[in-house]
Order: C-alpha cells, then structure tokens, then sequence
C-alpha cells in the first residue's frame, strides 16, 4: 500500500526542494500538491504539514481526498489544502498547484496591488493580471472561495497579507508560474518605486491572451 504513486510524491519532493533552493519557499512554509490517479477518485499527492523542506522524504508526501481523509503517506496533509482542492474542483486543466510566501509577491499581496501585464509573459503564460485575493483565514475553505473568485481561468494569483499560488498542467509547469509570478512582482515594486509603470498596450495583452486561451483549451481537453 505505501508503494502508490511514489513517482508523482517523488515529484512532489524534489520540486518542494527545488523552491526551497530557489528561495520561493522557506524551512516548511507554502505548499505542493498535483493530482494521482483516477480523475473519480479526487486524489491528490502533496506536501505535510510542517514538515522541513530539507528533510522531506518520499513516503512523507501525503495522498488524500479532497475531504483530506489520508490514502498514502506517514504525516497529515499541509493545513492549506483545500487551496488545492478548491483549484482542482474549479479548473479541470490543473494538474498542479504550489503556493509559497515569496517575498516581492507578498510585498504586492500586503500592498493589495493586483500585477498588471507588465512583460509579455504575464499574458501568454499567466492568461492576464495576477489579481489579488480578497483576505481569507490561512487553512480554510473561505480562503479557499476567495483564491478561486479571483484566479477565474488564469494561472496565478496574490493572497491578500498572506502569498501567492500558481497552477498548471505539470509540477513543472506551475513551478515556472511560481517563479514567473516572483520575477513580474520584483519588476513592478521597482517600476513603481522609480515612478514608471507602463503596461503592455491593450492589443498586444489581446493577442497574448488568445495564445493563452488556445492553449487553456487544448489542457481542458486533455
Ligand atoms: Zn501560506
């Protein structure tokens, strides 16, 4: 029994290490999840609850429900999954969410600034603005609502005094989000700080959203 879905836990584990490496996570802080198995059976493997990121080991990725009752894996789940949960019930494209408390996306998250398109990646990988979420208390479903209201059919979004969380259609994919939705935040503190905020024009943002929609549209499908 212990032996299920080692390969996506691994997975779960190196890119927990890998955003600890890169800065975006600290010591147990955010959390990592994809989705395992059948599509019927709503599971999904992700990190434990305040467990350090350096000492992680395979069997301690968590797989639940998305009641959180435990399938696989020797700690409970992250306080914050029904941040994933909700993403996967909303959004069918999503095979992975990862939310962390970076440090310029909670800057922006503190201020309440929604990210406008500022670089063209914001609109061709992200789907457009990387809004900011009303406030919701850490672990709970009211949290959970909120993030949604406010990712609609995007990649990434501010949590409000808290982080951010990104999604995609591979670990990977929402790794790169991650680190995408840190470098944007990190460009528009300075830009605003210097005085100079100038968005992409409307209709660049336009055609960099039909590429996304395309895309979005192919990963539903699949
Ligand atoms: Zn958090």
């Amino acid at each position: 029994m212990a032996d299920r879905f080692l390969n996506e836990r691994r997975q779960v584990m190196e890119v927990a290490k890998e955003l600890e490496r890169l800065g975006l996570v600290a010591v147990s802080s955010g959390n990592i999840s994809v989705r395992v198995g059948d599509r019927k059976h709503n599971l999904m493997a992700i990190t434990p609850t305040s467990k350090p990121y350096a000492e992680l080991t395979v069997d301690e990725v968590a797989v639940v429900d998305y009641e959180g009752e435990p399938v696989e894996g020797d700690l409970p789940p992250s306080s914050e999954m029904y941040l994933h949960v909700a993403i996967y019930q909303a959004r069918p494209d999503v095979q992975a969410v990862i939310h962390t408390h970076s440090i310029y996306a909670s800057v922006c998250a503190v201020a309440g600034w929604d990210i406008p398109p500022l670089v063209d990646e914001v609109a061709v990988y992200l789907g457009g603005p990387i809004k900011a979420a009303q406030y919701g208390f850490p672990g709970t479903r009211d949290l959970a609502d909120k993030a949604v209201a406010a990712l609609e059919d995007r990649k990434a979004i501010l949590l409000r005094n808290h982080g951010m969380a990104a999604c995609g259609a591979s670990l990977t994919e929402a790794l790169a989000h991650c680190r995408l939705v840190e470098r944007v935040a990190q460009i528009y503190v300075h830009a605003r700080n210097l005085g100079a905020v100038n968005v992409l024009p409307a209709d660049v943002v336009e055609k960099e959203r039909t590429m996304y929609l395309m895309k979005l549209r192919a990963q539903q499908k699949g």
